[in-house]
């Protein structure tokens, strides 16, 4: 256990026993724990104000301190330095390969203690003045994408950061990071078979009401993607072909997965986006989108299929949580929804 620093936390006013903890399944926190996420956080905070100043070119500052299974804490925040996209990392990732690195050289050096890396805690912070208006931070999709395998997470790993709303008090908020990543247990399949069952969710009710779409155009969207996924001939390096169909003004426009090398490639779904974009000169609206690609199943690593990074971009202005998503299953046509398949609580509001 840490010591707490006591003037940190009386200047901040506050006392740590009677800050209220806020969570989504009843989480209820030792006193002492508290006060270490508590300190954390504060901590994290101060690091996230300090990035800024140094001159992050974002001018937002985030950091994270993430803790291990074995009660290891480690600190990152977000290193942007420059404006290319591969420039870009977020403090909760910047934490955990901090965290990483320190499990893999604690265990070269005593190899006898094994090697058993999971994150159990993020503790978000950002620069935003913790005594005003302060938003619960979880991570972006950038970040969901990179945190969506169970090899360093897993069921239990849970997302702390400082809130503070209307009410002008101050909390500590915490959801599991499950919560926010998508159907896990979902078997898709790179099989195609015409008039198989359609599945609609609640959520995907509503929208396809709301968008107009009959079952005829979900059939459609699934043989044209089919199709394109069918002829790809540019996957064969990372052997994990993908196509993506996306609706919109009454027409359907397809991609598909083109690899460079094995890990650089295009993603469908961004690629068939952008172009629609183009074509529309930016007035773009998605009605629906549809993934047809490798199966995935009970694999070691549960990745899944669709691109949450893809997702993120595309909801920031030109989908929503109602944009349809079409997903061929083992045994039936899944309609759901980006929200309801991606549940994000927040879309960051900065710009560069
Ligand atoms: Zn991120």
């Amino acid at each position: 256990m840490i010591k707490v620093n006591n003037s940190l936390i009386n200047a901040q006013e506050v006392d740590i026993a009677q800050v209220p903890v806020v969570s989504d399944d009843g989480l209820v926190l030792d006193l002492e724990v508290k006060k270490e996420i508590f300190y954390r956080l504060l901590e994290a905070h101060r690091l996230a104000k300090v990035n800024v100043k140094m001159g992050n070119i974002t001018n937002r500052g985030f950091a994270t301190y993430v803790c291990t299974n074995k009660n290891v804490w480690s600190l990152g925040t977000n290193f942007n330095n420059s404006r290319n996209d591969i420039s870009s990392v977020c403090g909760e990732r910047s934490a955990i390969l901090s965290a990483y690195n320190h499990a893999l050289v604690s265990y070269m050096k005593n190899p006898q203690n094994g090697f058993d890396f999971k994150i159990k805690y993020l503790c978000m912070s950002s620069n935003i003045d913790i005594n005003e208006y302060y938003d619960f931070i979880v991570p972006c999709e950038d970040c969901l994408s990179w945190l969506n395998t169970n090899r360093c997470f897993d069921e239990d790993t849970t997302i702390f950061s400082f809130e503070r709303k209307d009410d002008g008090i101050l909390k500590i908020s915490s959801t599991k990071l499950v919560k926010l990543l998508p159907y896990r247990t979902l078997k898709t399949s790179n099989k195609f078979v015409k008039n198989k069952k359609i599945n609609a969710t609640f959520g995907a009710k509503n929208s396809l009401i709301q968008y107009n779409i009959s079952e005829k155009n979900i059939n459609d969207m699934l043989l044209k993607t089919y199709e394109a996924y069918k002829n790809n001939c540019l996957t064969q390096i990372s052997g994990q072909n993908i196509a993506s169909s996306i609706l919109f003004n009454n027409e359907i426009m397809t991609f598909e997965k083109l690899d460079w090398t094995k890990r650089w490639f295009i993603e469908p779904l961004e690629h068939v986006c952008a172009e629609a974009l183009i074509k529309t000169k930016g007035n773009l609206q998605i009605k629906a989108v549809c993934y047809f690609g490798d199966e995935y199943n009970n694999s070691d690593i549960k990745d899944g299929v669709v691109s949450v990074k893809s997702l993120g971009r595309i909801r920031q202005k030109h989908a929503t949580g109602d944009t349809l998503l079409i997903l061929n299953l083992e045994d039936e046509i899944l309609v759901t929804t980006i929200g309801e398949y991606l549940p994000k609580k927040f879309v960051q509001g900065y710009k560069i």
